[in-house]
């Protein structure tokens, strides 16, 4: 999706679906039984990054309390709302970089093992976790094996692969579910001045924050795609030009969107089937003629569109034939006629 919209400024610290882990994190805190390590993990737009920082500005509040919410009013957490507390470092990939590098993680290491300026915690946030190159993961395993006393690595990552597992099994990992759809959709509702369907939802794959994200962008998108393909069924539109059009743009996205859409065809295949998010809310226009494809048939072409997704991020692909065969292959399966 090319230009998403920032996400508001005045999103709350921690979101609803957070509530689970921040229990875990503050008994833990609470019995003075915190690791040294959190692994925070989970798609995109579930807000990790906010939750490292929340329980960061928890510890590095200087008020007595019971629970770790921060006062948000001492100096710790002054200085912590002003991103200059000196006991508080987040790594994330040079301008430029696709990765971490060892330099960066060493040097955070060695921050970590002197000692605070404020005499309390000292937290290193490292987000993503999973861009670190093997070397920089590798230099993190010492720091692991003896960690200084009151230092806390937080690790976020998207997703667990390319993380050693020498490096997950000495973190506590905690994966961030994504919320049940109501509660996502609740939270939508109450956060958004704009209305964002269930669709957009279900278009992040459940993720609340990047439904904010892209909510606009999806919606140019949508009435996009359900023209040029009823233009493509209804024989209105040439394959090989939509096809260009659609590999010069936001293929991923669109090719997300097309899984959506078969599903959708699918879940109307199931007799009895009540979701509570359905998309499209208003289903492309076949041609009067199409095949009414069974559901396994939409199955096989959906997961025909998920690797190509696949093959897209992991190779250099010719986009152009890549979409006017899927385009073909989708124009055959619904208007062909079945021999008798
Ligand atoms: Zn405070």
């Amino acid at each position: 999706m090319a230009e998403p919209a920032a996400l508001p400024a005045d999103l709350p610290p921690t979101f609803p679906w957070h509530t689970p882990l921040i229990k875990q994190i503050e008994s833990a805190w609470q019995q003075d039984r915190l690791p040294h390590a959190l692994l925070l993990h989970g798609q995109p737009g579930l807000g990790k990054r906010r939750l490292a920082e929340w329980v960061a500005r928890g510890l590095l509040c200087e008020a007595p309390r019971d629970h770790l919410v921060a006062c948000g009013h001492c100096n710790g957490c002054r200085l912590a709302k002003a991103g200059s507390h000196p006991d508080l470092t987040v790594v994330t990939p040079e301008e430029g970089k696709q990765q971490l590098s060892v330099d960066q993680v060493r040097t955070v290491s060695e921050w970590l093992v002197m000692t605070s300026h404020q005499q309390g915690w000292k937290i290193a946030i490292i987000d993503p976790a999973q861009l670190m190159t093997v070397a920089a993961a590798n230099s993190l395993l010492k720091t692991l094996e003896e960690p200084p006393a009151r230092s806390l690595l937080i690790l976020v990552a998207s997703s667990l692969q390319g993380l050693p597992a020498t490096l997950r099994s000495r973190c506590q990992r905690l994966a961030i579910p994504r919320p049940p759809t109501a509660l996502a959709l609740g939270w939508l509702h109450e956060t958004s001045s704009q209305a964002i369907p269930a669709q957009v939802l279900e278009f992040t794959g459940g993720a609340p924050l990047r439904a904010l994200e892209v909510h606009e962008a999806f919606a140019r998108l949508d009435e996009e795609m359900r023209s040029s393909l009823a233009d493509v069924l209804a024989g209105r539109a040439e394959v090989t030009r939509v096809a260009q059009f659609w590999a010069k743009e936001a293929l991923p996205d669109r090719l997300a969107w097309l899984d959506l859409w078969l599903m959708s065809l699918a879940r109307q295949a199931i007799a009895g089937t009540l979701d509570l998010v359905t998309f499209p809310e208003q289903p492309v226009p076949l041609p009067t003629n199409a095949n009414v494809l069974n559901i396994s048939h939409l199955y096989r072409l959906a997961d025909r569109i998920r690797e190509l997704k696949s093959q897209l991020q992991r190779t250099a692909l010719n986009r152009d034939l890549a979409a006017e065969l899927l385009l073909a292959e989708l124009l055959t399966a619904f208007t062909r006629r079945q021999p008798q």
